[in-house]
């Protein structure tokens, strides 16, 4: 493969799928606020940029990943940003999570420019960035999406094309509904296995071959169980998308009483101070209603 990848947001996620589009072989020319972390990729191939115009010049497709709908809004619409610099292909794809009202705002304004806009967030965190095997979900117009096909290749290994202008955000946002909620439910399935004596580590194996099978219990339940709260997906980051999540209930009149609930804990969470530590450390709310604290 050929071509020039612009790529913005080099932080947890974004790190990794640039080294996927280098390995693929495309030119990545890499920008992020912290100027240390396209210097750091430097040895590694990516091409330094100062700037989001610098990123863009030259490139075929810009990549955005970034964490939220201002950072987005900032890149894409604010000054120096893609809009007035795009890249020479005139395709952008957005793979954060971020509300897809804003998508369609930022699909309309670059598309009467004459530029493409794809909104392509991406499932399966920090482990399927870095062995280039995210679930993404894109968004937008067939024939922008057919462009970026292949650079998404790049990362992902199931790459759908799921609707039009937003339509990403939202099965991205079904996503996070279900892996918040699910997180939830293994917490408190280990709270209660810990507290009636169970082995624990043996139990998670059990349970991976039965019904109650899933990425999270899977991925996550050995650090709950080990109590570790390194990041891989911030607390912060989960409470932005169940925050997006609600907007697009109350947009639609839709109740979600589940996704209420788990959020009261992560928000319980965050005042804890845990918010920078990864989501499974919603475990520490059950450490503390069963008076672990300690664990
Ligand atoms: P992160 O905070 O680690 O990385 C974001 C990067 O963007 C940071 O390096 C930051 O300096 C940079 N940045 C912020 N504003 C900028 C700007 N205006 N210009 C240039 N750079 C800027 O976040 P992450 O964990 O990599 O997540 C990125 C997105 O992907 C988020 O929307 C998140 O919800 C989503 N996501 C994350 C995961 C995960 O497991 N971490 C999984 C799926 C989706």
């Amino acid at each position: 493969m050929t071509g020039t990848v612009g790529f913005i947001g080099l932080g947890t996620m974004g790190c990794d799928m640039a080294r996927n589009l280098l390995k693929a072989g495309y030119r990545v020319r890499g920008h992020d606020l912290r100027a240390d972390a396209a210097r750091a990729m430097a040895a590694e191939g990516v091409v330094p940029a100062a700037s989001v115009a610098e990123a863009a010049a030259g490139a075929d497709i810009v990549v955005t990943m970034l964490p939220d709908t201002p950072h987005v809004q900032a890149v894409v619409l604010g000054e120096g940003g893609l809009l007035s610099s795009p890249p020479a292909g005139r395709l952008v794809v957005d793979m954060s999570t971020i509300a897809p009202t804003a998508v369609r705002e930022m699909h309309a304004r670059l598309k009467a420019a004459g530029i493409g806009f794809v909104d392509a967030p991406v499932s399966g965190g920090p482990q399927g960035a870095r062995a280039g095997t995210l679930s993404i979900m894109a968004g937008g117009d067939a024939e922008d999406f057919a462009r970026a096909r292949p650079v998404l290749a790049a990362m992902g290994t199931t790459i759908n094309h799921v609707g039009e202008s937003g339509a990403g955000q939202t099965v991205k946002l079904c996503n996070q509904l279900i892996c918040g909620i699910n997180l939830q439910a293994v917490c408190e399935a280990i709270a209660l296995g810990r507290a009636a004596g169970v082995d624990l580590a043996q139990m998670r194996e059990v349970l991976l071959g039965g019904s109650a099978a899933s990425w999270m219990l899977d991925r996550l339940g050995p650090a709950m169980i080990e109590s570790q709260t390194a990041a891989g997906f911030r607390i912060d980051l989960m409470l932005k998308d169940l925050r997006l999540v609600r907007e697009l209930a109350d947009a639609l009149s839709v109740p979600l009483p589940g996704t209420a609930l788990v959020t009261t804990q992560y928000v319980e969470a965050r005042a804890h101070g845990e918010g920078g530590n990864g989501n499974q450390a919603l475990f520490k709310v059950y450490d503390r209603m069963t008076n672990q604290a300690a664990a």
